[in-house]
């Protein structure tokens, strides 16, 4: 309880960000503070204790900033999850729906070996949309899904929902 309210209170609300209607979850406050960022991963470190995982993937971009530091302190590789077009080398990719259009991520194919443990690691939860393209890509590459771990799930967007058919029974935990 005290860990919530430790990095509730380095999360803002800006309005109208990044278009007109929406209130973005700004997480940079959080980042600045070196005792709630430090919390944070101590959280997700357990959580990579807790289910055995052997390899943090991180969604871009800000699952990318929580990851990396998780994945020293674990003792576990860091694998990113990218937006189409920027990973160098041999990718799968998969699709998803947003609310108007799609969107594309991608995962090198030879990240993660087969029966790899893997947890996911991003920000925001929003509409479970790209936490749920990440769990097919990494099925798709032969490794198993040890869970999602988010800092923030927005409950009204209904993401975890979204996420339950794919997560197969592994634990979606929202910090
Ligand atoms: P989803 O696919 O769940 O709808 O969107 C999740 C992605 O969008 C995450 O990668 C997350 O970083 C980003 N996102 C959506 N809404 C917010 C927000 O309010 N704040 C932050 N920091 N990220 C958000």
């Amino acid at each position: 309880a005290a860990l919530r309210e430790l990095l509730l209170s380095r999360i803002t609300d800006v309005p109208d960000h990044p278009q007109p209607g929406v209130v973005f979850k700004d997480i940079t406050p959080l980042l600045a503070d070196p005792v709630a960022f430090g919390a944070l991963t101590d959280a997700f470190v357990d959580l990579c204790a807790r289910h055995r995982v052997d390899k943090v993937v991180g969604l871009e971009a800000r699952g990318f900033i929580l990851a990396a530091p998780v994945a020293v302190r674990a003792a576990v590789g860091f694998v990113p999850v990218r937006k189409a077009g920027k990973l160098p080398g041999e990718t799968l990719g998969q699709t998803y729906e947003l609310e108007y259009g799609s969107a594309e991520i991608e995962l090198h194919v030879d990240a993660l070996a087969p029966g790899d443990r893997v947890l996911v690691i991003d920000d925001v939860l929003a509409t479970g949309g790209t936490a749920e393209a990440s769990l097919q890509l990494i099925r798709r590459a032969g490794a198993e899904v040890a869970g999602v771990a988010v800092l923030l799930e927005l409950g009204f967007l209904a993401g975890r929902q979204r996420l339950e058919p794919g997560l197969k029974g592994a634990p979606l935990e929202a910090l």
